[in-house]
């Protein structure tokens, strides 16, 4: 018997006319995450099958619990066909080197033809185990183990070790968007959730040396780093936004600042996403977290774009957005000090009710297209492989 995982994708079940792209991409998805093993992956009927050495086991569950699109890993073995015989051998053998004293045995046949029922087969492999390990009886409602029994065409399954995978869809299964990704808790947090949904991201980072520092930008490319854990490699598009900064600072009443520097954020995202061909923005948005997450400013600096903007934490309290945010392993990052643009050009009392017609009498002091069209002119763009990642040496 050959020792395995098994993966069950709950979710992806409902799909029906396109099961078959979700299922290609999540075993494309796998078998990235899974390049430096010798992993070999197959499907059968609502179940995929990751075949590696055991020395690698621990390594590779580990990995397997950051795809999204997996719902259950269960830890089991193949056998080599479906015969009660080679199945209570197995079970003999596994029993040997397990310690518990309540059990149960639970049966599913994929392949009806058998010529024992699910629950024939399950009485009579408990009584297997039973006849052959002291000390123990079933407890059919809290089993300390329970041992899973599949049966398919040619072949059986035994498991007893289950892991809960992330859920959600493979990712790239839902198209592209584009994160605004600051180096702050939220922003890391929508970008994970919106990835869980199948959503491929770029990411758009706004930088305004000398006001920021290149820790800053760092921090942002770490995260971005981080994120592509979870899915692809995260591209960021680094854009340089001192000039507008500056010229909002010195041109515009500073408690529309904040209002007006976000307005700009939007267009230049909207635009970057459709060079990109991304179909949203997303961002860490979190109702009346500050000033500018009010109902009146996110409407005000909405309706500068047309894209749609998804702001998967939005009705999300902090508190929650950081217990996310340290189970996916961004908030230490986050939480490093360095400045981003917003935190220095905040002003002390920002508007909490925006107009609309004082944002546009305002934006006419600055010649914002032209910064616009410069900036985004300007952007580099940072692919980030493990290779290149030099910068973890300023964090
Ligand atoms: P975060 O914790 O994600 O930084 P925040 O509470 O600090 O969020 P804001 O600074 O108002 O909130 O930013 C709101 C959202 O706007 C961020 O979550 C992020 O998506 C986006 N954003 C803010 N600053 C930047 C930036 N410099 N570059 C890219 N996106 C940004
Ligand atoms: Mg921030």
């Amino acid at each position: 018997m050959k020792k395995l995982f098994i993966i069950k994708y709950a979710e992806l079940n409902t799909k029906k006319d396109n099961i078959g792209m979700f299922l290609r991409t999540l075993k494309d998805n796998i078998s990235k995450k899974l390049s430096k093993y010798q992993a070999e992956i197959s499907f059968d009927k609502g179940r995929m099958f990751v075949k590696t050495h055991e020395s690698d086991f621990h390594d590779v569950l580990k990995e397997l619990q950051k795809v999204f699109g997996i719902h259950e890993i269960e830890v089991g073995y193949e056998l080599e066909n479906h015969n009660m015989e080679t199945i209570s051998n197995a079970l003999i053998e596994i029993i040997k080197e397990s310690e518990f004293h309540t059990f149960k045995v639970e049966t599913k046949r994929s392949y009806k033809d058998y010529p024992m029922t699910s629950l024939e087969i399950s009485k009579y492999l408990g009584g297997v185990i039973l006849k052959n390990k002291e000390g123990i009886i079933v407890d059919v409602h809290h089993p300390e183990v329970t041992f899973f029994i599949e049966i398919r065409r040619d072949r059986a399954y035994i498991y007893f070790e289950r892991y809960v995978g992330l859920g959600g869809y493979p990712v790239g299964t839902l198209g592209k968007g584009l994160l605004m990704l600051s180096g702050g808790i939220d922003s890391p947090v929508a970008g994970y959730l919106t990835m869980k949904r199948g959503v491929k991201l770029e990411a758009i980072y706004f930088e305004s040396p000398p006001h920021t520092s290149v820790e800053a930008k760092n921090k942002v490319l770490r995260l971005a780093e981080i994120l592509g854990e979870y899915g692809s490699e995260v591209k960021v598009h680094v854009i340089p936004f001192t000039q507008i900064q500056e010229a909002i600072y010195k041109s515009i009443p500073h408690d529309y600042m904040v209002t007006i520097m976000r307005r700009m954020m939007y267009r230049i995202a909207e635009k970057i996403a459709h060079q990109n061909r991304c179909k949203i923005l997303v961002n860490g948005e979190s109702i009346g977290q500050v000033a500018s997450q009010t109902l009146s400013s996110m409407s005000v600096i909405n309706e500068v774009v047309k894209i749609p903007v998804i702001r998967p934490v939005a009705c999300f309290d902090k508190l929650e957005i950081m217990d996310l945010a340290h189970k996916i392993g961004t908030y230490v990052t986050s939480i490093l000090p360095y400045e981003d643009c917003c935190t220095i050009f905040v002003p002390t009392h920002p508007v909490i009710n925006p107009e609309h017609e004082k944002c546009v009498e305002y934006e006419a002091l600055i010649p914002y297209e032209e910064l616009i069209l410069e900036a985004i002119k300007n952007e580099e763009v940072v692919s980030l492989s493990k290779e290149q990642s030099d910068y973890s040496e300023y964090l």
